[in-house]
């Protein structure tokens, strides 16, 4: 069986090629630039080439482009930034629908948070590390540090030190994991939706920029001077539980369409996984920081 073809959609190899031999179009011509179909609107329906205008090559319509250009990508990141916080799960539905040019995507949206975050961490995460090692001091982690140390003939305080900074430095590539692991998680809690993984990666991806946002929120709680009391830092992590729980709760009611207690329920176990997924990704961080002050 076949199907006519109308000439628009021949190869666009061939119509390049074509307009290649011909003179090259005048601005405002109606054959695209780059692959040469004919042009409807401002945008080549085949390559989304934008039509070249008459005034394209005046420093003004320069500046005028750079600025809608750059004024656009903090439009859609404010918007995404926004929604992210006030409408759970709203980013992900309207990415499964199709929706996605008013937005950024949910890589570049994990990469920004995750951004912010280590550049917040590296500069407020600076509690005093003699204290740290007296408190590690009979666990195993303690008893690990002390080995560390004996084998770069270092402090342990200096150890820690070194050690720190080498695993905040890989903590930024192991993060990739966290979102990964929950879509992971996600697929098994609602294994009978027949979802694809990818729409549970987003959801992930999504999730996981609100979770490390609201990570950063937790650090700033805490001063390096002098540490808050240990009630009242077991309220906060009681408090972003809390949180992150109601967050994934609403979030699996508008995209997952759970109900009540069955959503509640999931969305608790989601939360654990979450947590779960950040453990894993610190513990990797510490252990290949560890290895490379040993080896490299
Ligand atoms: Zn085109």
């Amino acid at each position: 069986m076949s199907v006519p073809t109308p000439a628009v959609h021949a190869s666009g190899v061939t119509d390049a090629t074509d307009t290649a031999q011909a003179p090259a179009p005048a601005a405002g011509a109606d054959l695209c630039a780059a692959c040469g179909r004919a042009l409807l609107g401002d945008f080549c329906h085949g390559c989304g080439e934008r039509r070249l205008r008459a005034d394209e090559m005046t420093l003004r319509a320069f500046v005028r482009d750079m600025a809608s250009e750059v004024a656009d990508l903090d439009s859609r990141a404010y918007r995404s930034l926004r929604l992210l916080f006030t409408r759970p799960g709203l980013l992900t539905a309207e990415w499964i629908a199709g929706r996605r040019r008013a937005y950024l995507g949910p890589l570049k949206l994990l990469v920004i948070a995750f951004a912010v975050l280590l550049l917040a961490s590296s500069l407020l995460d600076r509690r005093p590390t003699t204290d740290m090692v007296r408190r590690l001091d009979g666990s195993w982690i303690g008893r690990a540090i002390e080995g560390l140390a004996g084998r770069l003939k270092l402090s342990r305080v200096e150890t820690l030190e070194r050690l720190n900074d080498a695993a905040l430095s890989h903590l930024s590539w192991l993060s990739v994991l966290v979102p990964v692991v929950l879509a992971g998680v996600l697929a098994v809690v609602f294994v009978r939706r027949r979802r694809g993984y990818v729409e549970h990666l987003v959801f992930a991806a999504h999730t996981s920029a609100f979770y490390f946002i609201l990570g950063l929120t937790i650090r700033v709680q805490q001063p390096a001077a002098d540490p808050l009391p240990e009630v009242l830092q077991r309220a906060i992590t009681v408090l972003v539980v809390g949180v992150t729980w109601a967050y994934l709760w609403r979030a699996i009611t508008r995209v997952y369409g759970d109900r009540g207690w069955r959503a509640g329920l999931r969305s608790a176990v989601v939360v654990i996984g979450l947590n779960l997924a950040q453990m894993v990704a610190t513990l990797l961080a510490f252990c290949t920081a560890a290895l490379s002050l040993l080896y490299l």
